[in-house]
């Protein structure tokens, strides 16, 4: 994975293209969350996300619509198709967190740890030797 500092860009779209995005600056974190709201928002066992600055963000095509999932949060996801896109905490508003499989080049970005482990399914085996964390290693409650 790059410099954490480094200036990074890339572009994603949802699958029916609605909705799409380009982002510049730099990747704070890509990381798996097992969690049990991640794992309902996106349908699938666990969510890898691509987190970074939020200033960096700007949708090039259409507008996600918005659903407050917890108190503190909120998820957005593709009107159109219902892909989900991003999370954004109240409690870390300069920072957004993209699904990473939205990325149109996500070979790019491979994940560096596990969140939320205390909810991994036990047959899950992705990715078992990157460090795991109970809760976020950053900060978030989904
Ligand atoms: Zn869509
Ligand atoms: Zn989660």
């Amino acid at each position: 994975m790059a410099d954490a500092q480094e200036s990074q860009s890339f572009t994603g779209r949802c699958l029916c293209g609605a909705c799409a995005y380009r982002y510049e600056g730099p990747v704070l974190s890509v990381i798996h969350c097992h969690c049990t709201l991640c794992r309902k928002a996106a349908g699938a066992p666990f969510t890898t996300w691509i987190t970074v600055p939020k200033a960096g963000l700007s949708w090039t095509q259409g507008t996600p619509r918005l659903h407050r999932s917890s108190s503190h949060a909120e998820r957005a996801f593709c009107p159109s198709c219902g892909s989900p896109l991003t999370f954004h905490t109240d409690k870390y508003p300069e920072e957004i967190d993209i699904t990473l499989g939205t990325l149109d080049e996500p070979e790019r970005f491979p994940a560096t740890a596990n969140c939320f482990t205390g909810s991994r399914l036990s047959w899950v085996k992705a990715d078992l030797h990157l460090p795991d964390y109970p809760a976020d290693p950053d900060h978030k409650d989904r």
